[in-house]
């Protein structure tokens, strides 16, 4: 199935941003994201507050959060992960540094990438659509399958309003890990 491109939504992602500064991707690659895959990034970003950024893909951006510490693999813990706005699919591929005083300012290195699927979808439904509905209804389960995280995870909106906060929560599978620290087991890209 083609999937679109949203470039409309990339209005706030380049508002914040000066192209001629900083070596961020201006979003304007047509052919990203044209591969079969849905794709998952998380970026380990030493800004003013070291955080780690989740981008899942959907409707040609990546949906963006902004978890300070970054994801557990225990089901057991919560993590605040704060939406932030949609960041092009080219922002996959980059790591750098965003200049001091620019938004965002300081290194970006991808800490893990690889494809996401629709937990609740069903065999002849496009994982897409369930993350669409999910995400307007503030609870997502998605399934990872990264070079670090693996299995299902939720993200469950706690508070609306212009920053919507949500939780990033391991689901009990085969790749949940009550004794592992997975953020300090991999602290390199
Ligand atoms: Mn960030």
């Amino acid at each position: 199935m083609p999937r679109k491109r949203g470039s409309g939504q990339l209005e706030e992602y380049r508002r914040k941003r000066d192209f001629s500064r900083t070596a961020e991707p201006a979003g304007d690659d047509a052919s990203a994201g044209q591969g079969s895959a849905l794709e998952f990034v998380v970026q380990k970003h030493a800004a003013r507050n070291l955080h780690f950024d989740l981008r899942l893909e959907l409707d040609g951006v990546m949906k963006s959060w902004a978890v300070p510490k970054g994801p557990s693999l225990d089901p057991g813990i919560k993590r605040l992960a704060m939406e932030v706005e949609d960041h092009p699919i080219e922002y996959n591929a980059f790591e750098g540094t965003i200049p001091e005083g620019e938004y965002g300012g300081g290194t970006v290195m991808i800490w893990d990438r690889g494809s996401w699927f629709a937990d609740e979808a069903g065999p002849d439904e496009d994982d897409q659509k369930v993350m669409r509905r999910e995400h307007g209804a503030g609870k997502i389960s998605v399934t990872l399958q990264g070079e670090r995280l693996h299995g299902s995870f939720a993200l469950v909106r706690t508070d609306r309003g212009p920053k919507p906060k949500w939780l990033l929560i391991k689901h009990r599978d085969g790749a949940a890990d009550r004794t592992s620290d997975i953020v300090a087991e991999y602290d390199t890209s």
